[in-house]
C-alpha cells in the first residue's frame, strides 16, 4: 500500500458505498493509519491509497501516541453544515501545495466504525475540516477543485510540476496506464460495494 499523488486517476474515482466490514477490511485501515502518520498526515482516504472505497481515517492530533484520538469512518454522510471558516489545507496526495480553503464551520457527519455500529459526530474547528476533505476525497474531489481562481493560480505552476512527473512515469511505464487504473479500480469495487 502506498499513497498515489495527484493527477493519479483514483482521486477522482466516486466510491460507492462499502457493503460490510470483513479482516481484511480491518488490516487495511491499520495500514492506512501506519501511512499517515509516516506521511505526518491527520487524515487518509481510500482514493489515496488506490482503493476505490468509502472510508478515510483521521487522528486530528497526527500522533500515533494519542491513538484515543484515531477514528475511522465508513460510508460518511454529512449533514447539517453551519457557518464558514477559511484555514490552510494540504494534501498528503498533492505535496508541496498549500492553500486557503473556504468550508462550512460545523458539520454534522454520520458514518458507521469498524465494528459496523453507526456513529454521528458533531464537529468543528479542525476536525469538521478534516472530515470535509477527506469525504471530497470519496467523490473525486480534491481541496484545489475549492479554491478561488487567484487561489488556483498561485499553485498552478507546482500542480503543473506534478503533472509532468506523472505523466512521465506512465510513459516510461514506471506506473499503470489510466485504463489500466480504472479497469482494476472496477474489479475491486465489484468485490465490496
Ligand atoms: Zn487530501
Amino acid at each position: 500500500m502506498q499513497i498515489v499523488n495527484y493527477p493519479h486517476p483514483t482521486l477522482r474515482h466516486k466510491s460507492k458505498p462499502l457493503k460490510a466490514v470483513d479482516q481484511e477490511l480491518v488490516s487495511m485501515v491499520r495500514e492506512m493509519f501506519a501511512l499517515m502518520y509516516e506521511h505526518k498526515g491527520v487524515g487518509l482516504a481510500a482514493n489515496q491509497v488506490d482503493l476505490p472505497y468509502r472510508l478515510f481515517v483521521m487522528n486530528f492530533h497526527g500522533d500515533p501516541e494519542q491513538p484515543d484520538a484515531e477514528l475511522v469512518f465508513i460510508n460518511p454522510v454529512i449533514s447539517h453544515r453551519k457557518g464558514l471558516a477559511e484555514a490552510e489545507e494540504g494534501c498528503l496526495s498533492i505535496p508541496g501545495v498549500y492553500a486557503q480553503v473556504k468550508r462550512p464551520e460545523k458539520i454534522v457527519c454520520a458514518a458507521y466504525d469498524l465494528t459496523g455500529r453507526e456513529i454521528e459526530y458533531d464537529l468543528d474547528g479542525l476536525p469538521a475540516r478534516i472530515v470535509q476533505h477527506e469525504t471530497d476525497h470519496l467523490d473525486g474531489k480534491l481541496f484545489i477543485d475549492r479554491l478561488s481562481t487567484t487561489g488556483l493560480a498561485a499553485v498552478r505552476e507546482s500542480l503543473e510540476e506534478l503533472e509532468l512527473e506523472f505523466t512521465g512515469r506512465q510513459n516510461r511505464e514506471e506506473i499503470p496506464s489510466d485504463e489500466q487504473v480504472i479497469a482494476r479500480l472496477a474489479e475491486l469495487e465489484a468485490r465490496r460495494t
